[in-house]
């Protein structure tokens, strides 16, 4: 029978490149599967459905909490994220490792749910550099902007509490950064 799978729970704050650092991850091992949430926020120029998230209603999403369609599932800056919790589990299964790109409350949530994950959170090399990155990127409102630095401040703050804090600092360097945390962890298991 194969192995199961790592759970890898992928974490940092809105704007740090984790989506930059993130393709290269899935480009540099077939064994790797990016889990596709579902959000009530509005899709953001170029994202599709079912490939970036299921963009979903509200009622839609409170309709598959009740179902426990969830692993975990959390409000961040006004609208609702969660980890469908079936296709989760049966990449694990096929031996697939799964990476959930979620927020500080979901991880939360999956450590209880799953204590064998291994979580990741990124950190960008200052405040000032996210901030930056942030109001770079264009694709959010000013008052958005600020509630998302907030909230980043908090995450910040909490990162001991993952198993490994990568900081990006570099785009390559950070993802083989990644890349050889789980390649250790697979070692020591087999
Ligand atoms: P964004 O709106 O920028 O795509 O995502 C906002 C935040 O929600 C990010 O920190 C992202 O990692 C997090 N997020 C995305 N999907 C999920 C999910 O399924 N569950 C939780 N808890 N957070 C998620």
């Amino acid at each position: 029978m194969k192995n199961k799978g790592l759970l890898i729970v992928y974490a940092g704050a809105s704007g740090v490149g984790k989506g930059t650092i993130m393709k290269k991850l899935l480009a540099s091992d077939s064994n790797f599967r990016l889990s596709v949430s579902a959000t009530t926020r509005a899709p953001r120029e170029g994202e599709v459905d079912g490939r970036e998230y299921y963009f979903v209603s509200h009622e839609r999403f409170d309709e598959l909490i009740a179902e426990d369609g969830f692993l975990e599932h959390a409000e961040y800056v006004g609208n609702k994220y969660g980890t469908p919790k079936a296709p989760v589990f049966k990449m694990l299964d096929e031996g697939l490792d799964v990476f959930l790109e979620i927020e500080l409350k979901g991880f939360l949530q999956v450590k209880e749910e799953y204590p064998e994950c291994v979580s990741i959170f990124i950190i960008p090399p200052s405040f000032d550099e996210l901030k930056a990155r942030l109001t770079g990127r264009g694709t959010e409102s000013d008052e958005v902007i600020a509630a998302r630095l907030q909230t980043a401040e908090q995450e910040l703050s909490n990162q001991s509490l993952f198993d490994y804090v990568v900081v990006n600092d570099d785009v390559d360097r950070a993802a083989n950064e990644v890349l050889s945390i789980i390649s250790d962890i697979k070692n020591n298991k087999e």
